[in-house]
């Protein structure tokens, strides 16, 4: 059937661009098949699973410890993925993680254009999933416009009623899902149906609930053009060489309809059906060059797709193309798609090293991590026999799951001893047996007392080591001693 609402729609749209405040169109995306949006739902259906089927999975971490594979524990401030714990102290792999994520797109987006936004973002994927409801429910293009103009009848509002309800639903199971990253989600799933859950486990599960259904069931596209920053500074990794979704002008021009049996001589292949148009999910002519509003889904490629096949002409008047490319094509020169440029390098070897780098921090992670606070008043006390004495608070990680013993010392200070609140008895020879609880830190006053007759000096570093007994894991940490010299 003819798109009967196109031109209405294309009207509407150049008004609003004459104007400074714009309504929104509502944009009645058309279905389509083919292989993008084969690919399309493949790549849904992939991490759909993902997100759901993830906090289900066990992982066995000794009988102290959550067994939840991906975990964020909140009230015990620790994060849990797969062998990884992560501790608050920790929070540079969460950093490096999203300078990860973040290079990746660079990387892939200067190489193929907004394949985040048209594949694997979620506002993308939760919207295409509304959308197949909506479609389910109230029809297809046409059928939603004609349902949207009638006036209210009983067909209309059990169709708005099932649709809204479906989207609820989806809205909460995707809400549910979320919550069960920072819970555990054996507990927690059945806990929020007996009511049994805490409160803000109710107020997240509302607030995932409410944002899933308003952006993905009516804010859509808008969240794309309007309110997500990612558009606007994408264009910065683009250059002549990136593939994007594009119209083939040099081909396509002049547009125009075409007859059965009419010649194609001194035309070009589009044939202005605007199929391109009415199953783009923002709404946009590809027609009209690089847009903003182009996720990059390449549905429009499907769709031209169909029609060159319809026509008899080769595919591609709509296809993935570099701006570089499209020049060479229009002037019958062979085209040539580099990978290899700086800016590509540039993130690859960047995400190479922030990579190594992570690797190496988890490779050589210790379980005990000692951290040293200098007293800051009096910084030094010069004691009644002329030797100087400095205080430190020390603090203990014990990132393992049995209590330990450590032997705390110093090294790099000659003739200083050194004595441990609470521990006074149990230092000999200026070591120090200290014990600290599992998964936890414990916090000691140690205080470095250097003779009188050293004592004329302003400041000297040393390490405070700690020695793990059982495995004779070491940690160190420098500081300094000071004194009263110039
Ligand atoms: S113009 Fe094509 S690639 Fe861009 S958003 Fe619309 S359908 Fe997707
Ligand atoms: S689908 Fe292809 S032929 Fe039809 S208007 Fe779009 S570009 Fe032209």
């Amino acid at each position: 059937m003819a798109d009967i609402y196109a031109d209405q729609d294309a009207l509407s749209r150049k008004e609003q661009q004459e104007s400074l405040y714009a309504d929104r169109v509502k944009v009645y995306p058309k279905k389509i098949e083919g292989p993008v949006r084969r690919l399309k739902w493949a790549v849904v259906a992939v991490l759909l699973s993902i997100y759901y089927l993830a906090p289900w999975l066990r992982w066995d971490r000794g009988p102290a410890a959550p067994d939840q594979a991906f975990l964020i524990d909140m009230p015990n401030r620790r994060a849990y993925i797969l062998w990884i714990e992560i501790w608050p102290q920790e929070l540079y792999f969460l950093v490096g993680l999203l300078l990860l994520g973040a290079l990746g797109m660079f990387f892939v987006t200067s190489l193929f254009g907004r394949i985040w936004c048209g594949y694997t973002c979620p506002q993308t994927v939760w919207t295409d999933l509304f959308m197949w409801v909506e479609r389910l429910i109230e029809g297809d293009r046409n059928q939603r416009m004609r349902l949207d103009k009638a006036s209210t009848s009983p067909t209309k509002v059990w169709k708005k009623t099932a649709k809204h309800s479906a989207w609820m639903v989806m809205a909460l199971l995707t809400g549910g899902a979320w919550i069960m990253y920072f819970n555990d989600a054996q507990t927690v799933v059945p806990a929020i149906f007996t009511g049994e859950a805490g409160l803000q486990v109710y107020f997240f599960l509302g607030l995932f609930t409410a944002t899933t259904y308003l952006l993905a069931g009516w804010a859509r596209e808008q969240v794309c053009i309007y309110m997500c920053p990612w558009p606007r500074f994408q264009s910065a990794m683009f250059d002549e060489d990136t593939l994007i979704v594009t119209y083939r002008e040099w081909r396509g021009e002049p547009r125009g309809k075409h007859k059965k049996g009419e010649s194609w001589d001194n035309r070009g292949d589009c044939v202005d059906c605007r199929h391109c148009v009415a199953v783009c999910p923002t709404g946009i002519d590809i027609r009209d060059g690089v847009q903003l509003e182009c996720i990059g889904c390449g549905l429009c490629m499907d769709a031209c797709n169909k029609i060159m096949t319809n026509l008899d002409l080769p595919k591609g008047l709509i296809g993935y193309d570099s701006p570089g490319n499209q020049e060479l094509r229009a002037a019958g020169k062979q085209p040539h798609t580099h990978f290899v440029r700086p800016r590509t390098v540039v993130y690859a070897v960047v995400f190479s090293l922030i990579s190594a780098l992570m690797l190496w921090g988890l490779l050589s992670r210790t379980t005990v991590e000692v951290n040293v606070l200098h007293d800051r008043n009096p910084v030094f006390v010069t004691l009644s026999d002329n030797s100087v004495r400095n205080g430190y608070t020390i603090r203990v990680l014990n990132k393992t799951r049995e209590d330990k013993i450590y032997k705390l010392s110093f090294d790099g200070l000659g003739y200083a001893t050194m004595s441990v609140v609470g521990q006074e008895d149990s230092a000999s020879q200026n070591v120090a047996r200290i014990t600290s609880v599992a998964d936890s830190v414990t916090t000691y006053r140690v205080f470095i007392t250097e003779p009188p007759e050293l004592a004329d000096f302003s400041q000297k570093a040393f390490d405070f080591v700690l020695t793990d007994q059982a495995t004779g894991e070491i940690a160190r940490h420098e500081t300094v001693l000071r004194g009263p010299g110039s």
